[in-house]
């Protein structure tokens, strides 16, 4: 059950290693294969075991390179400004070898520079809710109708910021066939409520 077992493409399997994994963390040995066989999962995880390579690894072996003209093809949202800042360095870190492009979309950023940013057709979009829902309204002919993987990250903090209901919007902008994962350290009723919503059949993971 190590990364080498995993089926991963060359690109992603030696950005995994350069970043200097070698045993996949628990949450990551039953997320990954689940997440690569293309299930909807709901992965109850704290920081710290490891959850944010648990969804990049099988995301990044999923896009595997950049699709010119093909619109974005994932987004992970973050709770903060923070988060989404770390969750894109992991990002650019383990997909050091692939040419894929990631944008990212945060408050106290000029809305300037990311307007420049999506002109670059990102495959990845790592966001804040706010910020996205405010892309979505500015920018013509902006759609998510072309995500195929979504992440939402630390969930309970997302609906514990008062995000719920730009969450279900971006749920309605999504396209029916995506594959949605929610990564939470806790899982509160209206998060379950949500992820009901959001997923289809989805495995439910705890370590
Ligand atoms: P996270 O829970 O995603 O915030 O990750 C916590 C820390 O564990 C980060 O510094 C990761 O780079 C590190 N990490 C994640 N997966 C592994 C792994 N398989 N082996 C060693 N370190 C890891």
């Amino acid at each position: 059950g190590g990364f080498e077992s995993l089926g991963l493409c060359p690109e992603v399997y030696r950005g995994v290693r350069r970043k200097g994994y070698r045993v996949p963390t628990p949450i990551q040995r039953k997320t990954m294969p689940l997440i690569l066989a293309g299930a909807d999962v709901v992965a109850m995880a704290r920081t710290g075991s490891g959850k944010t390579a648990a969804f990049l690894v099988p995301m990044l072996q999923k896009l595997r390179q950049h699709v010119p003209q093909a619109g974005v093809r994932a987004i992970i949202l973050s709770p903060t400004r923070d988060l989404a800042i770390q969750t894109l360095k992991f990002t650019k870190e383990l997909g050091r070898f692939t040419d894929l492009r990631t944008s990212l979309l945060v408050g106290g950023d000029s809305m300037e520079n990311q307007f420049e940013e999506l002109t670059q057709s990102p495959d990845i979009i790592i966001a804040t809710p706010g910020r996205l829902m405010h892309h979505l309204s500015e920018v013509e002919g902006m759609s998510l109708r072309t995500v195929e993987y979504v992440v939402f990250d630390e969930a309970d903090c997302l609906f514990g910021m008062g995000f719920a209901e730009q969450l279900h919007k971006i749920l309605l902008q999504l396209s029916e066939t995506r594959q949605t994962l929610l990564f939470s350290a806790t899982l509160p009723s209206a998060l379950a409520e949500f992820a009901k919503a959001g997923l289809r059949d989805p495995q439910l993971v705890r370590l």
